[in-house]
């Protein structure tokens, strides 16, 4: 992209992968870091899920889950519940629904067109953005660590919000949104071609950040 094409609309930083690989910080740290706006993407399937959760219907209904996903409000992506493991498991069935992923696509390209040009750039994180919601990114990450070292944790993270958490159970459920997350036919969680790849289960999140940063300068430079 050229120099003049960039200023007009920002500086876009896409970080996808599954989840506790260590995406969300990053993204948040990255967003600091350059003064960008931020934007966790799982949070809206995530206030999807938790709406139809809230109305006692089931998630993987397609009626009920597009419905809610139209009139999706952001008072509910600072409700705490959205955090809760049954929210993440219905947040992954509801985002297997297309018509639900067509209304939330708005929402991102939205948000990456505004936010990255009223503050220069923007960060968003989830799992398809680099290859559906803003192919045309200007440095894709895919955040990724073994599914042990993510459910590891996953364990510390619920324990230290006081929540009992049992290793076997949480490293289940997590296989199991994997499934769902990389084998669903519409935008499964994968790496764009273009999108530098750094596993996580062996590094410190200093380090995950530095090769980030090395990474976004190459291409700031480009
Ligand atoms: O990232 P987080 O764990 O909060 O995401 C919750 C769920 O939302 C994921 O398991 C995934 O199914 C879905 N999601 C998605 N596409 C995104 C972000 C999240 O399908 N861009």
């Amino acid at each position: 992209m050229s120099g003049s094409a960039q200023k007009k609309r920002g500086f876009v930083i896409t970080v996808d992968g599954p989840s506790a690989a260590g995406k969300g910080t990053l993204a948040r740290r990255l967003a600091t870091h350059f003064g960008f706006d931020f934007l966790d993407t799982g949070s809206l399937y995530r206030g999807v899920g938790l709406a139809v959760l809230r109305q006692g219907l089931d998630p993987a209904d397609e009626k009920a889950a597009t419905a809610a996903a139209k009139a999706l409000k952001p008072e509910i992506l600072s409700d705490s519940a959205i955090r809760a493991e049954n929210t993440s498991t219905a947040a992954s069935k509801v985002a297997a629904i297309p018509s639900v992923r067509a209304a939330i696509l708005y929402w991102q390209r939205d948000f990456a067109r505004h936010a990255a040009r009223d503050s220069g750039g923007a960060v968003l994180d989830g799992r398809d953005i680099g290859t559906v919601v803003c192919p045309d990114a200007d440095a894709k990450l895919f955040i990724t660590a073994s599914v042990q070292a993510r459910a590891d944790r996953r364990v510390k993270e619920l324990q230290a919000r006081g929540e009992t958490a049992i290793y076997a159970r949480v490293l289940q459920d997590m296989q199991e949104r994997d499934a769902r997350d990389q084998g669903r036919s519409i935008s499964p969680t994968k790496p764009a071609t273009d999108a530098l790849i750094i596993d996580t289960s062996d590094l410190t999140a200093d380090q995950v950040f530095e090769r980030a940063l090395a990474f976004i300068a190459s291409k700031m430079k480009a």
